[in-house]
């Protein structure tokens, strides 16, 4: 009896640790994230740790970061018992322009390896950077127009995620051609502040880091002229139905006309800027646009238009095209060549064309009647795209012709101007087959 009672205390014994590690000893290892996930970074990001362990909880924390042969820790954290989820942030220290190592060490509070835990170790290479990017214009004189375009060229010393041009609130990218060289179409948009909103390239490095430069311009400010249109109930009868679907609980008609002429128009406006990203890097086009022949101009770019209804002001708003009038239903040539990126129905300018020719230059036609290409169709200068038209905000059969820079409206009178485009656009790039 004696003889069996030994031998089940030492089963006990034995098994005891076995039963410890069984109900205590968890061998999943943390879990750890570090976010933002970079390779380049500077001393001005944040950087946040999450760490997790559902077995017995965190025990301790470290990130550690080691560059030649010193070791920096920038975090050093020990948990209370029940901790089962943390994060924490971090930013960088000042280290030496290159790479380094970041190290982070987890453990939890498990039993396993002999009562040290089970630990996970996350192991990135960096490269800290912190400075700004060197922007070196190329092009030389650049003349503009209050609600025109120019063209800036210019280098820049290193890999980025973001370069262009910002003017005020706007911004238009560059685009790198094969040389290395960035070329940047931009506009100094009509509503643009001549003395506070200065035409500056920007670029933005792997790391964040923001340069910017200015750039020698000289810009003819404009006064633009004022416009009277009356608005009838003939037309708001027969021009709003179109739009009755997008604004269904709108019954009043002269509501309806106010909410499409100022948000549906602000909308529309905004699809344009993303329309204007669709563009290629190189030119497409060659020598001056076409205007719309044996056509009557009505209304000019930048024409500051005031909406009256019996003889009240309802509203304002600035007309960004030219409005070009002939016959009803008159073909509509391209007026350059280049790769149609919009061919359908577009809020206020009805049924429209918007042909790609190039870093963000693209030229509009709406109103149309008929479209006769289809989106990704490359087009000649002078082919016929469609027939005039109604359709959308437009008192009668007309062709709004519209040129956008990256999605912004500017005068189109530019573009006819064979010397205009010869001065200050393709000069600067040397394109010499293209004029
Ligand atoms: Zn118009």
């Amino acid at each position: 009896m004696k003889k069996k009672i030994y031998m089940l205390i030492i089963i006990l014994i034995c098994a005891c640790p076995g039963l410890i590690y069984f109900v205590f000893g968890d061998r999943d290892k943390p879990f750890l994230k570090l976010s933002p996930d970079l390779i380049c970074v500077n001393d001005q990001k944040i950087f946040q740790v999450l760490a997790r362990d559902q077995g017995l909880g965190l025990r301790h924390l470290q990130v550690i970061l080691r560059q030649d042969k010193k070791q920096i820790t920038v975090l050093d954290q020990a948990f209370s018992a029940k901790t089962r989820s943390w994060s924490g942030e971090f930013k960088l220290p000042k280290l030496k322009q290159g790479t380094f190592e970041l190290l982070i060490i987890c453990t939890d509070r498990s039993w396993n390896n002999w009562g040290k835990g089970n630990t996970s170790l996350y192991q990135k290479k960096l490269i800290y950077d912190t400075k700004a990017p060197l922007i070196s214009p190329v092009s030389k004189t650049h003349n503009l127009s209050q609600g025109g375009a120019g063209l800036v060229v210019y280098r820049v010393s290193e890999e980025v995620t973001r370069t262009g041009v910002e003017v005020g609130n706007y911004f238009f990218p560059a685009y790198q051609q094969k040389n290395g060289l960035y070329y940047c179409l931009f506009a100094f948009p009509y509503d643009a502040r001549p003395d506070k909103d200065i035409p500056t390239v920007i670029a933005l490095d792997m790391a964040d880091n923001k340069a910017k430069r200015r750039f020698y311009y000289h810009l003819n400010k404009r006064k633009f002229r004022k416009d009277r249109i009356n608005i009838s109930d003939r037309f708001l009868k027969s021009r709003m139905v179109q739009f009755q679907t997008l604004f269904p609980d709108e019954k009043d008609l002269l509501q309806l006309f106010l909410k499409v002429n100022q948000s549906l128009r602000a909308k529309n406006r905004q699809q344009l800027r993303e329309i204007g990203l669709h563009t290629a890097d190189h030119f497409l086009f060659t020598g001056k646009f076409l205007r719309q022949p044996n056509a009557a101009c009505r209304a000019s770019f930048g024409d500051q238009r005031g909406y009256y209804y019996h003889g009240q002001l309802i509203d304002k708003q600035t007309h960004l095209g030219v409005d070009l009038a002939s016959l009803a239903r008159a073909p509509v040539p391209a007026a350059n060549s280049g790769r149609v990126v919009w061919a359908g129905f577009l809020g206020i300018y009805g049924q429209v064309v918007i042909i790609d020719h190039g870093l963000g230059l693209q030229s509009l036609y709406a109103h149309l009647s008929q479209i006769d290409v289809q989106e990704g169709e490359s087009v000649r200068k002078g082919q016929i795209i469609g027939r005039t038209g109604s359709t959308g905000m437009a008192g009668g059969d007309h062709l709004h012709f519209g040129v956008l820079v990256s999605g912004v409206p500017v005068n189109p009178v530019e573009w006819w101007d064979k010397r205009w485009i010869k001065n200050n656009i393709l000069s600067k790039i040397e394109a010499k087959g293209m004029y």
